[in-house]
C-alpha cells in the first residue's frame, strides 16, 4: 500500500450510540471543506448485511438511496447534505461487503492456499477498501479528495467493530502519523440539570480505545450544557491529551450550529497542524452560509404545517423531513410536521385516534404522502389524498404517494371503483399501477429500479418544471418495483390529470399534475435524497410555497422569493435549484 498524501480522519464512538456521531463527523468534514479542501466520507456499518436494501423501516429507519442505486445507511445522507457531495455505494462499508469480497477472492484462489483469517485478510481488505474509495471524486468538479472522514458505527469495544479497529490500528502506521488522526466522540452525562458533569464513562472508553491501539487526537464531548473548565481539565488529565484537544459539543438550537461550534474551538487549526495541512483556517464562504442558516432557523416564527401521512415511524422518513425543513427554511417559515399514521384515518374502530388523525389532517396547510411498501395503511392514504384534492390543499405524493394519487383519481373521478396497484390487489379489473417487467421476484436485495434516472418534462406549462427552473429534464433517485400503467393513461388526461414527466423512452410515468388545483403534484422518484439545506428540492419547495400561500407570487416573479425571504447575499439561483 502506498502512502499518499490523503489525510484520514477516523471518527469513533464511546459510551453509547445515538449521541450524534454522524452529525459531528459531517460537521468536521464541513469545516474542512469550508477551508477549500476536497473532502469525502466513508461510513462503516459493522453488520453482516451487504447493504441496507433489505432492512425493515420499522427496525432501521430510512433506506437512503444514492445516484448509483446503492441502498445505504441513512447517515450517508448527512454527508451528502452537509458537504453537498454525491457518494457511491462503496462509501458505505459493511462487514458483509468485506467478507463477500474476501470469500470471492478465496474461491478464486487468490490467497494461494493460505489459511484465510480475520488478521491479516479481513483487516487488509478493510484498509485497501478505504484507500481505494477515499480517492473517488465526490464533488461536481470531479477532483480527487484530499481528506477522507471515516465514521465507524457503534461504540468502541463492540465485538462487531473489532476487525475495523484493528485495521485502523495497523493503518495509522502504514499511512504515517501526519496522515491519520482519530476523533473520539464521547458522552459526558449530567445526572441532573444542575448537577455535576461526569467524566468517568469517557475515561473508560478512551482507556478501552488506547488498549486497542488507537489514541484520540480530539475528544469530542457530547453534553447537555457547555463543559466547565474544571471538567475539561479533568478529561485532559485522565485521558492524556492537552486541554485544547477536548472539544465541547453541547446541545445547540439546530444541527446547522455544530460546524460553527467546532470551528469556534479551533478544530480546523488543530487538524491543520496535526495533519500537516497548510490551509487557510478562516471559515470560508460556506461556513458563513451555515451561520446565516442557523440564525435564520432560530428566528423563524411564521408556522407552516405539513401532514405527513405514513405508516412507519417518523425516523423512517428522515430525508423527507429534512427536505421539508430545507424548504421551510428557504422560505422563512417554521416547519411543523404533523405525523399521521394512515391506518388511523381508515376506520372508526379506535374513534379517538381516528378523530385525532383527521383533526391533524384538516388543520394542516399541506399534505405529503411519502413512499412505502405493502398494503397496510394504503386506504388511509387514499382518503387523505382524496381530501387534499377535493379541498384544494397543497399535496405532494412521493413514490407510493404518487401511485396512490393515481388510484384515488381512478376510483373517484373515472368511476373505476376497484382501481388499485397490483401490489395490493393483483385481481383488480383496473390495474392502474402494475409491476415493472424487470422486477425479479425471489431475490430481495438490489432488485428494484434504483438510483439516478432521467425524467423528461413533456409539457412546458408544468408547475414542477417551472420550479426546476424550466429544466427540460431532471435526474433524480428512484427505488420502486411498480409503476403507473401507461396503457390506461388517456382517460386521466381527458379529465385534467396529466402525466407531465416521463422517462426517456416515454414508457414510465414519472410526474403527475392536476389542473385547477393550487398544487397537486406526484413524483415516482424520491427528490428528498438530493435536497440540500441551501438548495431545497423543487417538489418540496413547491409544496411549502403553496402551503404558505407564496407559490403564485414566486412563479410570477420568475422563481424568486421576496427580498424579505431571500438569504442575504444569495442569488435565487443558488438557493433553490437542486439539479
Ligand atoms: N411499493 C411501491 C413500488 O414498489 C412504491 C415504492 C416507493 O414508494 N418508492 O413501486
Amino acid at each position: 500500500m502506498t502512502s499518499r498524501m490523503m489525510k484520514y480522519v477516523l471518527v469513533t464512538g464511546g459510551v453509547i450510540s445515538g449521541i450524534g456521531k454522524g452529525i459531528i463527523a459531517s460537521s468536521v468534514a464541513t469545516i474542512l471543506k469550508s477551508c477549500g479542501l476536497h473532502v469525502t466520507a466513508i461510513k462503516i456499518d459493522p453488520y453482516i448485511n451487504i447493504d441496507a436494501g433489505t432492512f425493515s423501516p420499522y427496525e432501521h429507519g430510512e433506506v437512503f438511496v444514492l445516484d448509483d442505486g446503492g441502498e445505504v445507511d441513512l447517515d450517508l445522507g448527512n454527508y451528502e447534505r452537509f458537504l453537498d457531495i454525491r457518494l457511491t455505494k462503496d462509501n458505505n462499508m459493511t462487514t458483509g461487503k468485506i467478507y463477500q469480497s474476501v470469500i470471492t477472492k478465496e474461491r478464486r484462489g487468490d490467497y494461494l492456499g493460505k489459511t484465510v483469517q480475520v488478521v491479516p485478510h479481513i483487516t487488509d481488505e478493510i484498509q485497501e477498501w478505504v484507500v481505494k474509495q477515499a480517492k473517488v471524486p465526490v464533488d461536481d468538479d470531479q477532483v480527487e479528495p484530499q481528506v477522507c472522514v471515516i465514521e465507524l458505527e457503534g461504540t468502541v469495544g463492540d465485538i462487531e467493530s473489532m476487525p475495523f479497529i484493528e485495521a485502523f490500528r495497523q493503518f495509522q502506521f502504514k499511512v504515517k502519523k501526519e496522515n491519520f488522526c482519530n476523533i473520539h466522540v464521547s458522552l459526558i452525562p449530567q445526572p441532573s440539570a444542575t448537577g455535576e458533569q461526569k467524566t468517568k464513562p469517557t475515561q473508560n472508553s478512551v482507556r478501552e480505545l488506547r488498549g486497542l491501539g488507537l489514541s484520540p487526537d480530539l475528544i469530542m464531548c457530547r453534553c447537555f450544557s457547555a463543559l466547565e473548565n474544571s471538567v475539561k481539565e479533568k478529561i485532559s488529565m485522565y485521558c492524556h491529551v492537552e486541554p485544547e484537544q477536548v472539544i465541547c459539543v453541547h446541545d445547540v438550537s439546530s444541527i446547522y450550529r455544530v460546524p460553527l461550534l467546532l470551528e469556534d474551538q479551533g478544530v480546523v487549526s488543530y487538524l491543520s497542524r496535526r495533519l500537516n495541512m497548510p490551509i487557510d483556517a478562516k471559515p470560508g464562504k460556506m461556513l458563513t452560509k451555515w451561520k446565516e442558516m442557523s440564525d435564520r432557523s432560530d428566528r423563524l416564527l411564521e408556522p407552516c404545517s405539513i401532514a405527513l401521512v405514513g405508516k412507519y415511524t417518523k425516523f423512517s422518513y428522515a430525508s423527507v423531513i429534512k427536505a421539508l425543513e430545507h424548504s421551510a427554511l428557504a422560505i422563512n417559515h417554521k416547519l411543523e410536521v404533523k405525523y399521521i399514521d394512515s391506518t388511523h384515518l381508515e376506520e372508526l374502530e379506535e374513534p379517538v385516534k381516528y378523530h385525532e388523525a383527521w383533526q391533524k389532517l384538516c388543520s394542516s396547510h399541506g399534505v405529503l404522502v411519502p413512499g412505502g411498501f405493502g398494503v397496510r395503511g394504503t386506504e388511509g392514504k387514499i382518503l387523505a389524498i382524496n381530501w387534499a384534492r377535493k379541498q384544494k390543499k397543497p399535496f405532494l405524493g412521493v413514490g407510493l404517494g404518487m401511485q396512490l394519487a393515481v388510484c384515488e383519481f381512478a376510483r373517484n373521478e373515472l368511476g373505476w371503483t376497484d382501481a388499485n396497484s397490483t401490489e395490493f390487489n393483483p385481481e383488480t379489473k383496473h390495474p392502474v399501477v402494475i409491476e415493472m417487467p424487470e422486477h425479479n421476484p425471489g431475490q430481495m436485495g438490489g432488485t428494484m429500479r434504483l438510483g439516478k434516472r432521467r425524467t423528461l418534462f413533456k409539457s412546458s406549462s408544468s408547475v414542477l418544471r417551472k420550479l426546476y427552473r424550466d429544466a427540460e429534464y431532471v435526474e433524480e433517485r428512484h427505488r420502486h418495483r411498480f409503476e403507473v400503467n401507461a396503457e390506461l393513461k388517456s382517460p386521466f388526461e381527458d379529465k385534467g390529470f396529466h402525466f407531465v414527466g416521463q422517462d426517456v423512452e416515454g414508457e414510465r410515468m414519472e410526474v403527475i399534475e392536476l389542473d385547477d388545483h393550487p398544487y397537486f403534484v406526484g413524483v415516482q422518484y424520491h427528490p428528498e435524497f438530493t435536497s440540500r439545506p441551501i438548495k431545497p428540492s423543487p417538489p418540496y419547495l413547491g409544496l411549502l410555497l403553496a402551503a404558505a400561500g407564496k407559490l403564485q407570487s414566486y412563479l410570477l416573479k420568475g422563481c424568486r422569493l421576496s427580498t424579505r425571504d431571500m438569504y442575504i447575499g444569495s442569488s435565487t439561483s443558488d438557493s433553490e435549484s437542486s439539479n
